[in-house]
C-alpha cells in the first residue's frame, strides 16, 4: 500500500522557505534521440558516484525535501539505479521516475517501489512515436509498459503534443486507460536557448492547441485519466503569448513561482538550479563544493515570474495550496493508495 502523502516535513507549509520537491537528472546520457530533447544529453558522460548521490540525497532529506523526481537522460542507464531507489525510500522520500520504457524489464524490483513510473510515449502507434524517437523504439518502450503493468507499477503515460500527433492524445487516453495509467500530456514548448537542435519538431499552430486544450479540459472534467488538473490546462488555454514559454510578469491567474524555493533540479553532476529552464546554462550552484544548503541558499532566481509549462504550473499551483491541484492531487493519490 503507496503512503497518501510524504512523511512530514516543514516545507510542506507554504510560508517556510524550504525545499520540498527535487527533480535529479542523473545523469546526460540515453538510449534513444528524440528529436526534440532538450538535454545536451550526448556530450557529457559524467555522473556522480552512487555514495556521493546518497550523501546529497541526505542532506537534501535533512533541508525538507520529501520528494525525488529521478530523470535524466535516461535514469535507468545510471549504473546503480536499483540501489539509488531503495536508499531514497528507506530515506523517506516520494519517489517518482522518468524514462523512456526500454531498460523497465531490468529493473522491475526497484521500479515496484516507486510512487509513480513516467514513461514518454509520443503516440499509441509505432508510426508517430518512432517518427521522433527512432525506429523500433515503440516496440520496445511498449514492452517495457507490459513489464511494469504486470507488476503494477504506478504507471504514467507523458505525451508532448507537436504538429504530427497532435490528434493522438485521444488514441493514448485509450491506451492509458487499458494499462490504468494516467496520461500527462504537455504542449511542445520552445528550444531553450544554447540547446538547439536541427530538427526540432513544430510547436502546434496555437488555435489548434486551443482546441485541443479545450477538449482535455473537457476530458478532465469527465474522468480522472489525464493527469494535470483542469484548471493548469486553462491557464496554458489563457496563456497571453503563445510565442513565449515564459513571462516576466506574473499572469493572471497564475500561482507564485516557488522554483529555487520549493522546487529544485540538480544535474549530473551536483550542480544546483532553480528550475529546469536554466539548468544547463551555467548559473547552477555545485553541492559538491559548497554543500546542499549553501548551494540552495545562493541560488540564482531567473527573471521570469510564470510559464506555461504544464508540470511547473501543476507543482506551483500544489505547492501555493490551490484548492483545484490539491482536490486533483488526493483524489489521485487516494485512487493508487487503495491499489
Ligand atoms: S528519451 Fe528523453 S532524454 Fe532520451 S533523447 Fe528522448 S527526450 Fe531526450
Ligand atoms: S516561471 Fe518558474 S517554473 Fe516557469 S520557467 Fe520561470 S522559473 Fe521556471
Amino acid at each position: 500500500m503507496k503512503k497518501l502523502i510524504p512523511k512530514f516535513s516543514l516545507s510542506l507549509f507554504p510560508f517556510v522557505k524550504k525545499p520540498l520537491i527535487l527533480l535529479y537528472n542523473l545523469t546526460q546520457r540515453c538510449n534513444l534521440r528524440c528529436d526534440y530533447c532538450f538535454g545536451q544529453y550526448y556530450t557529457q558522460s559524467e555522473e556522480l558516484p552512487l555514495e556521493q548521490s546518497k550523501d546529497l540525497l541526505s542532506q537534501f532529506y535533512a533541508l525538507g525535501v520529501r520528494r525525488l523526481g529521478l530523470g535524466g537522460g535516461e535514469p535507468l542507464l545510471y549504473k546503480d539505479i536499483d540501489q539509488l531507489i531503495e536508499f531514497a525510500i528507506k530515506k523517506g522520500f516520494d519517489v517518482g521516475l522518468n524514462s523512456n520504457g526500454i531498460l523497465v524489464p531490468d529493473h522491475l524490483p526497484a521500479l515496484k517501489r516507486l510512487s509513480n513510473l513516467s514513461i514518454s510515449i509520443d503516440g499509441a502507434n509505432a508510426e508517430i512515436h518512432d517518427c521522433y524517437r527512432g525506429k523500433g523504439s515503440f516496440a520496445k518502450t511498449m514492452l517495457g509498459i507490459e513489464a511494469a503493468f504486470k507488476e503494477h507499477i504506478p504507471l504514467h503515460f507523458c505525451c508532448t503534443l507537436t504538429q504530427k500527433n497532435q490528434e493522438e492524445w485521444l488514441e493514448l487516453l485509450v491506451l492509458a486507460k487499458k494499462y490504468q495509467a494516467k496520461l500527462q500530456i504537455s504542449p511542445l514548448y520552445h528550444q531553450i536557448s544554447g540547446q538547439e537542435s536541427g530538427v526540432f519538431p513544430k510547436p502546434i499552430e496555437p488555435g489548434k492547441l486551443k482546441k485541443v486544450l479545450r477538449e482535455i479540459i473537457r476530458e478532465k472534467k469527465s474522468d480522472n485519466t489525464v493527469f494535470f488538473s483542469d484548471q493548469t490546462y486553462q491557464l496554458i488555454l489563457d496563456w497571453p503569448n503563445y510565442a513565449q514559454d515564459y513571462s516576466a510578469n506574473r499572469e493572471s491567474g497564475h500561482p507564485v513561482c516557488l522554483a529555487g524555493k520549493k522546487i529544485i533540479t540538480l544535474d549530473s553532476q551536483g550542480n544546483l538550479f532553480p528550475c529546469l529552464r536554466v539548468s544547463g546554462s551555467g548559473k547552477g550552484r555545485n553541492c559538491l563544493d559548497l554543500g546542499a544548503l549553501k548551494a540552495y541558499e545562493t541560488l540564482e532566481l531567473p527573471a521570469c515570474k510564470s510559464c506555461k509549462w504544464a508540470c511547473y504550473i501543476e507543482y506551483n499551483s500544489l505547492l501555493n495550496l490551490s484548492f483545484g491541484s490539491i482536490k486533483n492531487f488526493l483524489v489521485l493519490r487516494s485512487k493508487r493508495a487503495l491499489n
